[in-house]
């Protein structure tokens, strides 16, 4: 086990540096790899995740086993708000989507440490707020939007967390991301495709012209990122 400060993760970059020290002295930096099931529904959570380059899918799975993707947690995020609000249960699925290091925390320690340390808990509060308003974004966002926008949309929240141009990604995957059918998925890829946005070939996925992904993309990319700058970004005084 080794514990490195070097990788950031931005919420707790955002934190004084007396607090990231207090949260750093009882993480341990892990590897995680692509499709690692991190945990399951109602599972009790045994720790909480602060992706510094992997990133992670929190997934519902419906009793007939369609699946759907709730949001993506990369380095801007963490997993685990369940314990922060009093809940030790995990309220989703979540697989590793892309694969890289975290800062692990386990539950009793991580539970300590927000105890002790008043501005990560306001901050993680604030994140709460972000996510929460992030959730309602991707039920307009699915409901209103084309499968093609969507789709533009995602391949560049993916590009983001994974800082690099190329990712795998199956077409089956992508359909249980976005719940689309796969013909759909199939159909919104190839237009991506022809118009030269991206190229995509034995489950790799690589990003060609980002800016047309944008211009491509539905609305709710840039509403997601201004959510996310004005509630943690601009965080100047974690007293508010
Ligand atoms: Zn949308």
């Amino acid at each position: 086990m080794t514990k490195k400060i070097g990788l950031t993760n931005q919420l707790i970059s955002a934190l004084p540096l007396s607090e990231q020290r207090d949260v750093m002295a009882v993480s341990e930096q892990i590897s995680l790899s692509f499709e690692q099931i991190l945990r399951a529904r109602d599972e009790a959570v045994q720790h909480v995740y602060f992706p510094t380059t992997a990133f992670i899918s929190e997934l519902v799975v419906t009793d007939q086993d369609e699946c759907i993707e709730v949001r993506l947690v990369g380095t801007e995020g963490m997993l685990g708000l369940n314990l922060v609000l009093g809940d030790k249960h995990a309220p989703f699925h979540a697989v590793v989507q892309g694969k890289g290091e975290a800062l692990r925390l386990n539950r009793k320690d991580f539970l300590r440490v927000l105890k002790n340390t008043p501005k990560l808990e306001r901050l993680l509060h604030r994140y709460t707020y972000v996510v929460m308003k992030q959730m309602a974004q991707n039920i307009a966002c699915t409901q209103f939007h084309t499968i093609e926008a969507r789709l533009a949309r995602w391949l560049l929240m993916t590009q983001d967390r994974a800082g690099n141009d190329s990712f795998p990604v199956t077409q089956e995957f992508l359909s249980h991301m976005l719940g689309a059918s796969r013909v759909g998925i199939t159909s919104a890829a190839s237009n991506l495709k022809k118009n030269k946005l991206i190229h995509y070939v034995r489950g790799e996925m690589h990003i060609i012209d980002r800016e047309g992904l944008r211009r491509c993309s539905c609305s709710c990319y840039n509403a997601d990122i201004d959510n996310y700058k004005v509630h943690i970004h601009k965080i100047k005084d974690l007293h508010v």
